[in-house]
C-alpha cells in the first residue's frame, strides 16, 4: 500500500519545527510527493495557500480522515539546499530510529535573532622582537591573556579575531585594552576585502612526498571520473595526514567547490585550526561548542551564501548546507564521539558517506588506528585503502618496552611506577626533555569496597561504583551525587574500606614523592572542566613550563609536544576490563595512539606500556605497533561473535521509572521480535537483561540485542517495535534504538 498522507512543515526555522501538520497526497501527486520536496498546502481556517516541505509519510492518519486537507501543488523545482537537508533528516529518522522532529532539529541550524557578526582581524603595529619584549612584560606582570595574544602576533602579522578571541579564550576588553596600548590594531569588514595579505601567505609548505601527491592525485582522479567514492588513509600519527586533506581540499575549491572537515572537538586545537586558516584565509570558518547559537546559525548561513569554501568542525558540522560539496574529510575517523549519544544516534561515518553519495562528494577518512568499520569495508573493496608508513624528515616511530606489573609486585616494587619507567623518567628530567604519564580513567579510577566484605560503594541513584576524591568525599561520574567516605563498611562495620587503582591525582602525588624536583601538570576531567582550561595546559606543557604531564585518554589527541621523548601508560589493561565488545578495539586504539605521542620531534622516543596483562593481543598489537596483526585478531573475534561490522546490532534501550514495567516492555518486545521473525535465517535476539548500568538518575534500563548480517532488517524490526510501543501508548517509559552501538548498555 503507498502512503496516503505527508507530514509538512510550513516554516523550517529551527525553532518552529515542532509543528508538523499531516496533509492527504491526492492520486495524481502519489508518485511527486517525497519527504524533501516543496508542496503548496492550503493552511489555517481561511485556506490560505502556503508553502510547506515535506518531512514525513504515513500510511495512516494521525486524525479522522474527513479532518485532513489535501496537499494542493508541488512546487516544480530542484530539490533546493533546504530539501536536501531535509531528506537527510529523513534518512536519519528511517536509518537510526527518532522522532522526526528529533531528526530536523539535528540537521537544522539553530535560528535566533542577534545582530551581524562583523568579521575582524587584528593587525600587530610593532615589530617582532618588539612585540616579543611587550610579551614577555605582560609575562612578567601576570597578564596571561595578555601576553597569549602577543605571543601568536610574534610570529603573525594579522590573525583572523574570532580565532584569537575562541582559541586563545581572550576577552573583548583585552583586545581592546592592547589596541588601546599600540600594541595592535582591529580591523573591521571593510578592510577585510583584500584577503591575499592575509595570514595564509606566512606559510612554509613542506615537499609533499610521493605518497602524498599519489593519495591527492588518486582521490581527485575518482572524483573527476565521476566516482568519487570513499577514501581511507591509514597512516601513522604525523605521517603527514592533514597535509593530504588540505591538499585535496584546495583543488576541490580550486574546481569550486566546498569542502567539510571534521575533526573531534577535542583534537580542535589552536595549531591545527592555524594550518586552515594559513592555508585558506578567510575562506574557512569553524564550528565548534564554545560558539553561541547564533554565531553557529552565522556560519551556516556564510556557508549557504557561498561565502566560505571549507567549514571545519565536530560531527554537527557535518549538516553545513553547501550548494556545491566536493568532499567530506573526516580526521580521526576511529573516534567515538563521531557517534551521537541523543537520538537520532547517527554515526558521523556513515551520514557522511551518505551525504557525499547524495551530492556526488567524495569522503576521506584518517586515521593511524581506522575503525573495524573502516577497514573491513576497505578490504572489501568498498573504500579505497592508502597507507602512510613514516613519518616525514627525521623524527622516527618510537622504541616500546612492555612491562609485567605482576612481576614487578612479585619482585616487590609496590610503587605504580615500574623500575624501567622510574629509571627513564629520572633520565628525562636529567636531560631536561619532557615526559607524558597516561592513564584512562578520570579521579581515583577504580571502586571502593570493602576487603573484609567486598561491599561495594554504588551510587544510589545510578548503580555505579562511586570513586574516591582527594578530599575524603565519594563522587559519582554520572550524576554528580557525592557522599562523604564513610569510616566503616556499611554492611558488616570493618575499617578496611579502600580504593584500588591509583587515579590522575595519586600518580601525581607518586611523582612529587619519588621526583620532588619534577614540575608537575594533571589534566583530567577535573582539572580541565572548561576548554580554556584544557588549551592553558596544553600550551603551559609545550612553552615547556612543566616536566611531566600527567593525564587521561585527552592527552594523546592532536597536540604535537617536539620535547616529549618519553610516554608511560600506567595501567594499559583497564579499558579491557569494561564489559564491552568494543574494549580490545578502544584499548588497542588508545594505547597506538599513546605511544604516537613520544619521539615527534627530532629525539627518538620511547614507550612504557606497563600491564598486567603483557599477553592480551591489544597490548602486544599496540607494543609493536602493528595495527594488521591487531586487525587480523579482533575481526576473527567478531566474524566468531557475530559483532559489527561483520554483522549488523541494533540495541533497544528502555527507560523505565518502574522496574517491573521496564522488564514486561522488554520482555513483550522480544517476544514480538521472534514472533516477527520466526523465519528470518541469522537472526539473535538476546535478553531482554537489565543492562549494565542498571540505573541511572533512578531510570531503570533494560536492554535487548538484536543481531543480523543485513542492516535492512534490523531496521525494519525497529520499525516494528516503533509501531508497537506506539499502540501500546506506554507512558512511563522511552525506548530508545541505537544502530552498531559504540558500546554495551
Ligand atoms: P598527521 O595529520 O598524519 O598527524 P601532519 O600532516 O600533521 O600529520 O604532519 C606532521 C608534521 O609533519 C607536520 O608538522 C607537517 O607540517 C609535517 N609534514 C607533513 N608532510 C610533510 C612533508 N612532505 N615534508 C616535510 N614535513 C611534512
Ligand atoms: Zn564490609
Ligand atoms: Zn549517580
Amino acid at each position: 500500500m503507498t502512503k496516503q498522507y505527508a507530514d509538512v512543515i510550513i516554516e523550517i526555522a529551527h525553532e518552529k519545527v515542532d509543528r508538523v501538520f499531516q496533509y492527504r497526497i491526492p492520486d495524481e501527486l502519489s508518485e511527486a510527493v517525497k519527504p524533501g520536496v516543496q508542496v503548496r498546502v492550503p493552511f489555517g481556517k481561511g485556506n490560505q495557500e502556503k508553502t510547506g516541505y515535506v518531512v514525513d509519510l504515513s500510511k495512516e492518519p494521525d486524525y479522522p480522515p474527513e479532518k485532513i486537507k489535501a496537499v494542493s501543488a508541488v512546487v516544480e523545482k530542484a530539490v533546493s539546499v533546504e530539501g536536501r537537508q531535509i531528506e537527510i533528516a529523513y534518512w536519519l529518522k528511517s536509518n537510526y530510529g527518532s522522532t522526526t522532529i528529533a531528526a530536523l532539529k539535528t540537521v537544522l541550524p539553530v535560528k535566533q535573532k542577534q545582530k551581524q557578526l562583523e568579521k575582524k582581524k587584528v593587525l600587530r603595529r610593532l615589530s617582532a622582537a618588539e612585540i616579543a619584549q611587550a610579551a614577555c612584560e605582560c609575562e612578567r606582570k601576570h597578564q596571561r591573556a595578555k601576553a597569549r595574544v602577543l605571543t601568536a602576533l610574534q610570529t603573525e602579522e594579522e590573525l583572523p579575531y574570532e580565532l584569537i578571541r575562541q582559541k586563545l579564550h581572550v576577552t573583548a576588553a583585552t583586545l581592546q585594552a592592547l589596541e588601546k596600548q599600540g600594541y595592535l590594531r582591529i580591523e573591521r569588514e571593510a578592510f577585510y576585502r583584500n584577503p591575499v595579505k592575509a595570514v595564509d601567505r606566512s606559510e612554509v609548505r613542506p615537499v609533499l612526498s610521493q605518497t602524498q601527491q599519489r593519495i591527492i592525485g588518486e582521490v581527485l582522479a575518482d572524483y573527476r571520473a565521476g566516482q568519487p567514492g570513499v577514501h581511507l588513509v591509514h597512516g601513522v600519527t604525523g605521517s603527514g595526514k592533514t597535509e593530504v586533506y588540505l591538499g585535496i581540499i584546495e583543488e576541490m575549491i580550486a574546481m569550486g567547490k566546498q569542502a567539510i572537515m571534521l575533526i573531534p572537538e577535542i583534537a580542535l586545537t589552536y595549531q591545527t585550526l592555524l594550518r586552515f586558516y594559513k592555508r585558506f584565509g578567510d575562506r574557512v570558518s569553524v564550528i565548534n561548542s564554545s560558539l553561541s547559537a547564533g554565531e553557529k546559525y552565522d556560519q551556516i548561513e556564510r556557508a549557504k551564501a557561498g561565502e566560505i569554501d571549507v567549514i571545519i568542525g565536530p560531527r554537527s558540522a557535518l549538516f553545513t548546507p553547501f550548494q556545491n560539496l566536493g568532499v567530506i574529510v573526516m580526521d580521526e575517523e576511529h573516534e567515538g564521539s563521531y557517534k551521537s549519544e541523543t537520538s537520532p544516534k547517527y554515526h558521523a561515518r556513515e551520514t557522511a558517506v551518505e551525504i557525499a553519495a547524495r551530492n556526488g562528494a567524495s569522503v576521506v577518512l584518517g586515521s593511524a588506528t581506522p575503525s573495524l568499520e573502516a577497514y573491513y569495508r576497505a578490504l572489501q573493496g568498498h573504500y579505497k585503502l592508502y597507507e602512510m608508513k613514516e613519518r616525514p624528515g627525521v623524527s622516527m616511530l618510537p622504541a616500546v618496552h612492555t612491562v609485567d606489573l605482576r612481576k614487578e609486585l612479585r619482585e616487590g616494587n609496590r610503587s605504580i611506577f615500574s623500575r624501567k619507567l622510574a629509571a627513564l623518567m629520572e633520565e628525562r628530567l636529567s636531560k631536561s626533555e619532557q615526559t607524558i604519564l597516561f592513564l584512562n580513567r578520570r579521579g581515583y579510577a577504580g571502586f571502593i569496597s570493602c576487603r573484609a566484605c567486598g561491599h561495594v560503594m554504588k551510587c544510589p541513584h545510578c548503580d555505579v561504583s562511586l570513586s574516591e576524591h582527594n578530599n575524603g568525599t565519594l563522587h559519582c561520574h554520572y550524576c554528580g551525587y557525592q557522599e562523604r567516605k564513610p569510616a566503616k563498611c556499611p554492611s558488616c562495620g570493618s575499617p578496611y574500606l579502600m580504593g584500588f587503582k591509583a587515579g590522575t591525582q595519586q600518580v601525581e602525588e607518586a611523582i612529587h614523592k619519588v621526583f620532588p624536583e619534577a614540575r608537575v601538570l594533571r589534566m583530567d576531567g577535573d582539572t580541565t572542566r572548561t576548554k580554556e582550561s584544557y588549551e592553558k595546559l596544553l600550551s603551559a606543557f609545550a612553552d615547556e613550563r612543566a616536566d611531566i604531564l600527567v593525564g587521561t585518554q585527552m592527552i594523546v589527541k592532536g597536540h604535537d609536544f617536539p620535547k616529549v621523548t618519553l610516554v608511560g601508560v600506567l595501567a594499559a589493561d583497564l579499558s579491557l576490563n569494561q564489559n564491552d565488545y568494543r574494549a580490545g578495539e578502544r584499548t588497542f586504539q588508545l594505547l597506538t595512539q599513546a605511544a604516537g605521542r613520544a619521539g615527534r620531534g627530532e629525539r627518538p622516543g620511547e614507550v612504557v606500556i606497563q600491564t598486567y596483562r603483557p599477553d592480551h593481543y591489544s597490548v602486544v598489537y599496540a607494543a609493536r605497533q602493528d595495527y594488521k596483526g591487531f586487525y587480523r585478531e579482533e575481526i576473527a573475534y567478531r566474524e566468531l561473535m557475530g559483532y559489527p561490522p561483520v554483522e549488523h546490532m541494533l540495541a533497544v534501550l528502555i527507560l523505565s521509572r518502574v522496574q517491573e514495567e521496564g522488564e514486561r516492555l522488554g520482555t513483550e518486545m522480544t517476544e514480538l521480535v521472534k514472533k516477527e521473525t520466526a523465519d528470518v535465517k541469522g537472526l539473535r535476539v538476546i535478553g531482554p537483561a537489565e543492562a549494565a548500568i542498571g540505573k541511572l538518575a533512578d531510570v531503570y534500563r533494560h536492554v535487548l540485542y538484536v543481531r543480523h548480517g543485513d542492516y535492512r532488517t534490523l531496521v525494519k524490526i525497529k520499525d516494528t517495535l516503533e509501531h508497537y510501543c506506539k499502540e501500546r501508548e506506554s507512558k512511563n517509559q522511552t525506548v530508545q534504538f541505537d544502530f552498531d552501538p559504540m558500546n554495551t548498555y
